[in-house]
């Protein structure tokens, strides 16, 4: 495939390509240029010249034109997912959620973004009006990772568009396909030039469009590492920073939980998408009477999933993105074991699924704070289970932690309710029903796990500056002016 620059396919500046693979079989899917910053700089003039006249266009005509790609999206919706379980390797019923969740992002901004332009607030003196209007920047530089394309693209473009900036998007390099193809059906009609796409590294083609100085603002989700890195490198040109970053989330299980239900409800909060999802459960803690019942029903719950490419039917876990991915979540649990953890599920690679990056869905025991599984982001589908004691205790342990991103509970004990919410420090706060998306709950992290919130009020706040007009329509001389203390 092409980019997509000023409304239409382009060549790269590039000769090299970027090879697609699906990550169930290893085999190539397509290739995408391997981009240069001229391609970016490009891309960034036609947004920058489409964006004098897209922010003149009425909110309304935005509105339609963002439900249009929302339409275009549902035409499209089989085949667009069935390319995203193809190069992104989830199973095919959770990219169906993926691409009907980022369609209805298109429709929920579309909505917001013609409801507010600002505020009017009280003036000091009569005569007066003081507004607070919500302007665009300009140009925004989106940039996303493999796991979830569509969607985290959508939480982007959606509000930064209603809100009337242009875009330029840095697909990952793992998974564009999907974007590239969503792009030349669904925002067609856009005008030329707001929507781009540079497809390409993230070092060349991610940090030129972070560098850029005619793209004031950067919507990032990726790791950590990274969005410490563009935080880096824009600090010299006072960037705005959207940064959705990694995350270390834990589900504690209380004392009165429904076994069955709790097990299910971890189950999927851990192994979703092969537990590469940000919002991943990652540690679990679990009444120490509790645990061994728990574990051993969480094993056997997991042991009977089905592995398997995402695009069959039966499957339940695809495949991990690749391997190198794999090969951390494997030394996770290698150093895990050898300083006294215990494998009761999986633990290795299924021997019926060679040519894949398949691992099998692991659940480990006596686990603590000084394993890697339990402190670092492991990206993969493990589940290590620790017991403990009081309630405080599990406070403690979930907030022991330098990320913020999400958080699970399962009780109906209204009052251990109230104090994880309280006490937790985690942008979500998930009770009973882990994982859930809201468009209209702001999703993002405290700590390490980032800046601002995607979705909601917030999302849209996030892609306006914000001016306070004041306006004396009498004009009359005022008391405090010059000279002091002769009027
Ligand atoms: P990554 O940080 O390696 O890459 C993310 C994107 O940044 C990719 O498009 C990549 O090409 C680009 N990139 C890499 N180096 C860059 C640079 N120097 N300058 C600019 N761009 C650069 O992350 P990944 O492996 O693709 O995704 C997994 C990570 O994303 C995990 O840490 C996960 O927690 C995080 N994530 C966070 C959220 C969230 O909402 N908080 C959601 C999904 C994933």
């Amino acid at each position: 495939m092409k980019m997509w620059i000023d409304g239409r396919w382009a060549d790269s500046t590039a000769a090299q390509v970027i090879e697609v693979t699906d990550p169930a079989t290893a085999e190539v899917l397509d290739t995408v240029p391997a981009g240069t910053p001229d391609d970016v700089a490009r891309a960034v003039a036609a947004a920058r010249a489409a964006f004098a006249a897209w922010r003149q266009v009425t909110a309304v005509e935005r509105a339609q034109m963002l439900h249009g790609a929302a339409a275009k999206m549902r035409e499209h919706f089989d085949e667009l997912a069935r390319l995203l379980t193809l190069e992104e390797g989830k199973p095919l019923p959770e990219n169906e959620e993926e691409v009907d969740w980022s369609l209805n992002t298109l429709d929920y901004y579309a909505e917001l973004g013609r409801h507010i332009r600002g505020r009017v607030i009280p003036s000091p003196d009569a005569g007066q009006l003081s507004l607070v209007l919500k302007e665009p920047y300009g140009v925004v530089g989106c940039i996303v990772p493999w796991n979830y394309p569509l969607l985290l693209l959508l939480w982007k473009i959606a509000p930064a568009l209603a809100a009337g900036n242009t875009v330029v998007v840095k697909p990952a390099s793992l998974a564009p396909l999907t974007t590239l193809r969503m792009v030349e059906v669904a925002f067609d009609h856009f005008p030329p030039g707001v929507v781009n796409v540079v497809t390409g590294r993230g070092g060349v083609v991610g940090d030129a469009l972070v560098t850029h100085p005619d793209v004031p603002v950067i919507a990032f989700t990726g790791s950590t590492a990274v969005g410490q890195r563009i935080a880096r490198l824009t600090a010299g040109r006072m960037k705005k920073l959207h940064l959705e970053l990694g995350g270390k989330d834990p589900f504690v299980i209380a004392d009165d939980a429904p076994l069955e239900a709790a097990v299910e409800a971890l189950a999927y909060a851990a192994l979703i998408n092969a537990g590469q999802v940000c919002t991943s459960t990652e540690r679990v803690y679990v009444p120490r009477a509790m645990l061994p019942q728990f574990a051993e029903a969480l094993a056997e719950r997991v042991g009977r999933l089905r592995l398997g490419p995402g695009i069959e039917p039966t499957t339940d876990v695809g495949p991990m993105i690749g391997a190198a991915e794999r090969a951390k979540v494997e030394e996770h649990v290698a150093e895990a074991v050898a300083r006294g953890a215990r494998v009761l599920a999986g633990g290795r690679r299924p021997p019926h699924l060679a040519r894949g990056a398949y691992y099998e869905p692991t659940v480990l025991v006596d686990v603590d704070h000084t394993m890697a599984i339990m402190r670092d982001e492991t990206f993969g589908p493990t589940i290590p289970i620790m017991a403990y004691d009081t309630f405080d205790e599990a406070i403690a342990l979930a907030n022991d932690t330098e990320y913020g991103l999400g958080a699970c509970l399962y009780t109906h004990d209204a009052r251990k309710v109230r104090r994880f919410y309280e006490e937790v420090r985690a942008g979500t706060i998930w009770i009973n029903d882990p994982l859930t998306d809201n468009y209209a709950g702001p999703f993002g992290g405290m700590k390490m796990s980032g800046l601002g919130r995607e979705l909601g009020v917030e999302g849209l706040e996030e892609f306006w500056q914000t001016k306070h007009v004041h306006w004396d329509m009498e004009g009359g001389i005022k008391d405090y002016w010059y000279p002091y203390g002769e009027k």
